[in-house]
């Protein structure tokens, strides 16, 4: 395992829309593996392949209560709306208000390569779809309700410690 070098938001990888994956090779377990270590390291929520410069549709998710993959995720279901502050670990201590949907139903592959459909609600919905987001070239910052909002958190500070970045 290996933590990972997470590209900028100004990097061209950030900005394509990512392919689909055919199928869950060994070869991409290990590179989740190295997802979930670069989140980790990190102290993320989220992380998504492009953020990690691979054009795949693929994301990891840490809620704190529950930790996991999806390949090739989809929204098939999406309700309830709600504002809170983002961030992204491709655009370290800043931070702004979003709003996401709360309920959320996704579909895609687990990493033994079967079809799993999830319901995540709250901060694991907000995350799937920041993710998610990703994966179409849409950055935190293209959904600020104000863009004015945008802040600076000090990493030292005691708020930074409470924010969690995907
Ligand atoms: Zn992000």
């Amino acid at each position: 395992m290996a933590v990972l070098t997470v590209l900028p938001v100004d990097h061209p990888m950030l900005r394509r829309k990512a392919s689909r994956v055919r199928g869950v090779s060994a070869g991409l377990r290990t590179f989740v593996d190295d997802m979930f270590e670069t989140m980790q390291a990190h102290r993320g929520a989220g992380l998504a392949a492009p953020q990690l410069g691979r054009p795949w549709r693929v994301i990891v998710a840490d809620t704190g209560s529950e930790r996991f993959a999806l390949v090739n995720p989809e929204v098939v279901r999406a309700s309830g709306a709600a504002v809170a502050e983002e961030g992204c670990l491709s655009l370290p201590n800043w931070y702004g208000p979003v709003e996401r949907a709360t309920d959320v139903t996704v579909k895609g592959l687990g990493l033994d390569g079967t079809s799993v459909r999830r319901r995540l609600r709250d901060l694991a919905a907000r995350v799937v779809l920041h993710e998610i987001d990703h994966l179409d070239g849409v950055i935190f910052t293209d959904r600020l309700v104000d863009s004015e909002k945008l802040r600076f958190v000090d990493p030292r500070s005691q708020e930074a410690q409470e924010l969690r970045a995907s």
